[in-house]
């Protein structure tokens, strides 16, 4: 048993999973918000989890947990609500009960005529997990509320464990703030910081000897103001009475901002070796003396048993530098993003299982090497296995394709190129087509009912024969051509009844990919996902969704519209390899679809629509990694949607705002019909591509699905009429957001039988004007 006395490797973490290996936090919260077991009862079940989440850690060998880490929704409300940077329209309600005012903040709160909305949620730097955006104004006073990081400290003191807490540090959380007034929230520092200190007083007095203060903004891009910033907040932090700090950066290598991070008055610093592993010599160099160096070596973010020789190299050579003692092993990040426990996966194939590593296995990982840079006789077997796993998964069959290999190399610059120009398709596409000007159509899914999802469920248990699911289908999507066609929708699409989601349908039917029992990874707040394992190369061994797409275009005269999910959002929404580019597996992917495109196209489907909501999430932390990114992203789409004739008519559908960024790019795509999202910014997001010229097709949804509310025709109609201000007559589609899987069949009806009776009246208009 190892303690952090001398002459130790520490084996540290930077956060573990809190949603639970069954999401048991998730049931409890639901619970809860339904009203069926009461705030106690999930106090309760919260202090269940820290608690077996840090025995659980010790008994893998951790030698100091985190506390602090826990959250009943999300960290970065934690902080807000901590400093009491709570909106006006909430604090009535947190003054009165902080739980409730917690969870508005967090879901909103419609009840007895308020309706409070709730704060913007967005993606934590590049990962999979979504934060709600503390709303700052430049009249913000901040003081220290309630106690949870002092208290959890105390709860794992009690219970035995030597815990750091963790913070979310002050830089880092004003600039994911955003200054509803248009104020900069870095003037906020000042005011900020007192509340910070007086906190770390508190944690001193509760006995915590290190905390761990999280900047993950150090890996982004950061301007001399920010850099100022940084330095007035730790200067002032410097000699208040406080616990050791230890200043962890992740996601990426501190780059242009290590100087700035090593100059900080603190004790020690955790940096990201798995992201920027070429940053350890400059740390080293820039590290002064006798500052703890903590080590993140192993993949917080991805679900891979680590090349434990290499971290190896890595440890000794940074122990030779700062000692043993000033040694600190941890994940490259918090591992948050990696589901709990691997050995609850009892149907996985045995190698692939031997090659996996959760966030209880990643912390026997460090073990490991702790041990073996300590010299302990059982270190050497261990890492003997870890090698052995390593070189099976490097040879495998399983992983390894030869063909695939070939077709790869095979790829020319013409693959990803249709073979005219975009107005040469155009004409060939409407001879084929004869839509009327204004079409109109849907982003592909319709309602997914109860009696749907049941049916599924159903099928998935046995308990519903395939052939009798099948018949359920396959009535379901006559249903959904026979109403597309009565309320006259131009280019109709099959509903997509029978997917579940839009990775997981294409992930099991491709090779390569495994799916986890228990590999759930929270998302936001309650929500959780169970993202495929693309483990090995990529194929399709048959057609995919040509058989519901032929079986409703025999329905109808009408065009039928095909839809898949396009290789980069499978990429985004999957854990990857780690053994060979992401740029190489997204190609991968996107010649298993392109094949599926072809096939669709062979077996008569004139239009195919290729999903890629998650191009504009992938993009990289820093922003001189963006063009390699949307090179080989745009490429990928281009070989997906290249092999077919002219005549065929590619759609993609982004389902956002904010293409100001990447406008070349998706241009570059080259799609003949685009949808996006823009009910709810009522078409201002339309502006990048007026700004741009975009050539295509367009089409700005003119329903927001993601609301309960129908809007009339006439809404819709001033929609249409702003975007007919701005673009070719030509170039607009008419279709709604993305979504309507969402919501039930009579909005649906109300809402698109409103949306054809206004590209009808947008026709006429266009009749009189000519
Ligand atoms: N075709 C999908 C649908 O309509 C697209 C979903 C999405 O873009 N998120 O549901
Ligand atoms: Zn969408």
């Amino acid at each position: 048993m190892s303690t952090t006395t001398s002459n130790t490797i520490t084996v540290t973490n930077l956060g573990f999973p809190r949603i639970g290996a069954k999401r048991e936090l998730k049931r409890a919260l639901e619970a809860c918000w339904r009203g069926e077991i009461s705030t106690a009862q999930l106090q309760d079940t919260a202090r269940d989890l820290r608690q077996r989440h840090w025995r659980l850690q010790k008994e893998a060998g951790a030698d100091v947990v985190p506390s602090n880490d826990f959250s009943l929704y999300d960290h970065v409300l934690d902080t807000a609500f901590l400093f009491d940077a709570i909106p006006d329209r909430y604090r009535a309600l947190a003054d009165r009960d902080p739980l409730a005012g917690y969870f508005a903040l967090a879901r909103g709160l419609q009840k007895d005529g308020v309706d409070l909305h709730a704060l913007e949620m967005t993606k934590w730097f590049d990962t999979n997990y979504h934060y709600l955006v503390p709303e700052l104004h430049r009249d913000q006073r901040f003081r220290l509320r309630g106690d949870k990081p002092v208290a959890e400290f105390l709860e794992a003191k009690a219970l035995g464990f030597a815990a750091r807490p963790v913070l979310l540090g002050p830089v880092s959380f004003l600039l994911l703030s955003k200054a509803v007034d248009g104020s900069d929230r870095l003037d906020l520092l000042d005011r900020l910081l007192p509340a910070y200190a007086e906190l770390l007083g508190k944690l001193k007095d509760a006995g915590a000897e290190w905390v761990q203060i999280d900047e993950p903004c150090l890996v982004l891009d950061q301007d001399a103001d920010d850099h100022a910033a940084y330095r007035a907040a730790y200067a002032a932090l410097e000699n208040v009475p406080r616990p050791k700090l230890l200043l962890a950066t992740y996601f990426g290598a501190l780059n242009d901002n290590l100087a700035l991070a090593t100059s900080l008055p603190v004790e020690g610093l955790h940096v990201d070796l798995v992201r920027g592993k070429e940053q350890l010599d400059a740390v080293l160099k820039a590290l002064p003396k006798r500052r703890v160096l903590s080590l993140g070596l192993v993949d917080g973010r991805n679900v891979w048993r680590s090349n434990l020789d290499n971290a190896l190299i890595l440890a000794k050579y940074a122990s030779g530098h700062v000692g043993a003692n000033n040694l600190w092993l941890a994940p490259s990040c918090s591992l948050l993003h990696v589901p709990v426990d691997l050995s609850n996966e009892k149907s996985l194939p045995g190698d692939l299982h031997s090659w996996l590593s959760f966030a209880r296995q990643k912390i026997e990982e460090l073990r490991t090497l702790a041990d073996a840079l300590q010299g302990l006789p059982n270190a050497e077997a261990e890492l003997t296995v870890a090698c052995d796993r390593l070189e099976s998964r490097r040879q495998s069959s399983r992983v390894h394709k030869p063909e695939v290999a070939a077709r790869l190399a095979a790829l020319t610059e013409a693959s990803a190129q249709r073979s005219a120009g975009y107005q040469a398709r155009r004409s060939l596409q409407q001879l084929a087509l004869k839509l009327p000007a204004y079409p109109t159509t849907t982003i592909g899914s319709f309602p997914q009912t109860l009696e749907v999802r049941e049916a599924r469920a159903k099928n998935k248990s046995g308990t519903l024969s395939d052939a009798d699911y099948d018949a359920f289908l396959a009535a379901e999507t006559e249903k959904c051509v026979r109403f597309q066609e009565d309320i006259g929708i131009d280019v109709l699409v099959h509903g997509e009844f029978e997917r579940n989601d839009m990775v997981e349908y294409f992930g099991e039917q491709l090779e390569g990919f495994a799916f986890t029992k228990l590999g759930w990874v929270q998302s936001y707040g309650s929500r959780c996902v169970k993202p495929p394992i693309i483990y090995g190369d990529v194929t399709r061994p048959r057609p995919m969704t040509v058989r519901w797409s032929q079986y409703a275009q025999s329905l109808t005269g009408k065009p039928m519209k095909g839809m898949l999910t396009g290789p980069v959002t499978v990429l985004q929404w999957s854990f990857v390899r780690d053994d060979q580019a992401r740029s190489q597996t997204c190609r991968q992917i996107a010649l298993a679809l392109r094949d599926e495109v072809t096939d669709l196209e062979a077996a008569g489907i004139g239009v195919i629509q290729i999903d890629e909501p998650a191009i504009r999430e992938g993009l990289p932390l820093r922003r001189s990694d963006w063009k390699a990114y949307l090179d080989w992203a745009v490429e990928a789409f281009r070989i997906t949607a290249s092999g077919v004739a002219d005549a065929t008519q590619i759609h993609t559908h982004m389902c956002y705002s904010e293409f100001n960024d990447i406008m070349e790019a998706v241009a570059a795509m080259d799609a003949d019909v685009i949808s996006i999202e823009t009910s709810r910014s009522r078409m201002e997001l339309l502006e990048a591509f007026v700004k741009f010229r975009y050539p295509n097709e367009i089409g700005p949804g003119v329903y927001d699905i993601h609301s309960p509310r129908v809007p009339d025709g006439q809404e819709m109609l001033d929609l249409l009429k702003k975007a007919r201000a701005v673009l070719a007559p030509e170039q607009i589609w008419v279709n709604p957001d993305c979504g309507l899987k969402t919501r039930s069949w009579p909005e649906t009806r109300a809402a698109l039988t409103a949306m054809v009776a206004a590209a009808k009246e947008m026709r006429v208009g266009e009749y009189v004007a000519a």
